[in-house]
């Protein structure tokens, strides 16, 4: 590929293939000719050098590469409607991370010194509740990781804040996996399934939905529970759950963790269109996987989702607004 041809090929070769062929129709209803060398009238190259020169050659505004599978893009583009997709500058914290007190290995503090080196103003710590319980009195320990979140909260002076959160199981009927008072004391709460997978559809889109319903909830996490190499995604009517969720003014997470990245493009596209609100997490379980944001913001992208619907673009006051008026 000779550098000049850098752009066309680029889209060449980053495809998606769907979206190349498209281009090249795009370019001969226009009298030109796309290849990966460039835009060709005759044997006149007319733009070559950079992706955003071909778009402009073939009559199109430049369109982001997360968008590129020729499944409405390009008539976007055409009208001059593409959506301005959400990105990474834009998120203000993470909303699922997990601390020494469940499964992860680092401190709450070093979460904390984590997330202010990503640039945040906020983190919701949201250790497993079945974690504590097999630690001793669930009660007990989540009032001491309080505590120790209020001690952090003083030393940080604003610079960020650390919610004090809970990650619940969705039992195989719907109802979480923990005591009703103990939801109620967590600012933030994440539920999802981690176990009972493979359901009937029917069965998973009523469990996803009653679960969606229980008024401590605010976000539902890793929606169809699949992990890379190890589980596909369950089935469910996603119109459904993500509707409900939309009615309820609740929130449903795109998951940035690398064998999660939960829910799959399709069904984020679905999300989408829902018009529920989305949670960005990594589902840390380490300091260092907090930079797992920029995946989520990828895939969120993918969604065709923008700021205006991810709840962590917000600053604090107003998702602390929202976690309080969710609940009623
Ligand atoms: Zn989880």
């Amino acid at each position: 590929m000779p550098p000049v041809s850098w752009g066309a090929g680029m889209l060449y070769i980053t495809g998606s293939k769907a979206h190349s062929i498209r281009l090249r129709e795009i370019a001969i209803e226009r009298g030109l000719k796309l290849n990966e060398y460039g835009v060709w009238r005759g044997t006149e190259c007319v733009a070559r050098e950079t992706e955003a020169e071909v778009y402009e050659a073939l009559g199109l505004p430049y369109i982001p590469p997360p968008l590129r599978e020729n499944s409405g893009e390009i008539e976007r583009a055409l009208q001059g409607s593409l959506p301005a997709l959400v990105t990474r500058e834009q998120i203000q914290g993470d909303l699922q991370t997990h601390s020494r007190w469940s499964d992860g290995q680092d401190t709450s503090e070093a979460m904390a010194q984590e997330a202010l080196s990503q640039g945040y103003t906020y983190l919701a710590l949201t250790d497993h509740v079945e974690m504590f319980a097999w630690q001793g009195d669930v009660f007990h320990l989540f009032r001491q990781r309080q505590r120790e979140i209020e001690r952090l909260n003083e030393q940080l002076a604003g610079r960020l804040v650390v919610l004090n959160g809970l990650e619940v199981n969705i039992d195989i009927d719907g109802t979480l996996d923990a005591p009703e008072e103990l939801l109620k004391e967590a600012e933030i709460v994440v539920a999802g399934v981690h176990y009972g997978h493979g359901q009937e559809p029917e069965a998973m889109t009523r469990r996803l939905i009653r679960a969606l319903e229980h008024p401590s909830v605010h976000i539902l996490a890793h929606p169809t529970g699949r992990r890379f190499g190890k589980r596909e995604p369950n089935d469910a009517d996603w119109e459904r759950v993500f509707r409900r969720a939309y009615e309820l003014g609740k929130a449903v997470e795109v998951n940035g963790y690398t064998t999660r990245m939960d829910p799959p493009t399709p069904i984020a596209r679905i999300l989408e269109q829902s018009g529920a609100w989305v949670a960005l997490g990594t589902d840390a379980h380490r300091a260092s996987d907090l930079r797992m944001m920029t995946l989520a913001v990828g895939l969120a992208q993918r969604g065709w989702l923008t700021a205006e619907r991810v709840l962590n673009t917000r600053p604090l006051p107003e998702l602390r607004a929202w976690l309080k008026e969710v609940r009623g």
